[in-house]
């Protein structure tokens, strides 16, 4: 979840390569979420955004408890 929109968070997406940060290979924007490293929705700041796929993104929070 983060509060960006989806123009945002799509800008976001392309300006990585519509890569994974985790897998580093290109997905569907579709396919990919963005991360908030400090849990923090409100801090977009570059440095605090991971790209994960949907199902790398579940196994985070899955394993993290949240
Ligand atoms: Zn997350």
């Amino acid at each position: 979840m983060s509060n960006l929109t989806p123009q945002q968070r799509e800008e976001i997406i392309r300006r990585r390569g519509c890569r994974s940060d985790k897998d580093d290979e290109v997905h569907r924007i579709s396919n990919l979420e963005i991360h908030h490293k400090d849990r923090n929705r409100n801090n977009n700041d570059p440095s605090n955004l991971r790209v994960l796929t949907k199902k790398e993104h579940d196994e985070l929070h899955i394993r993290a408890g949240y």
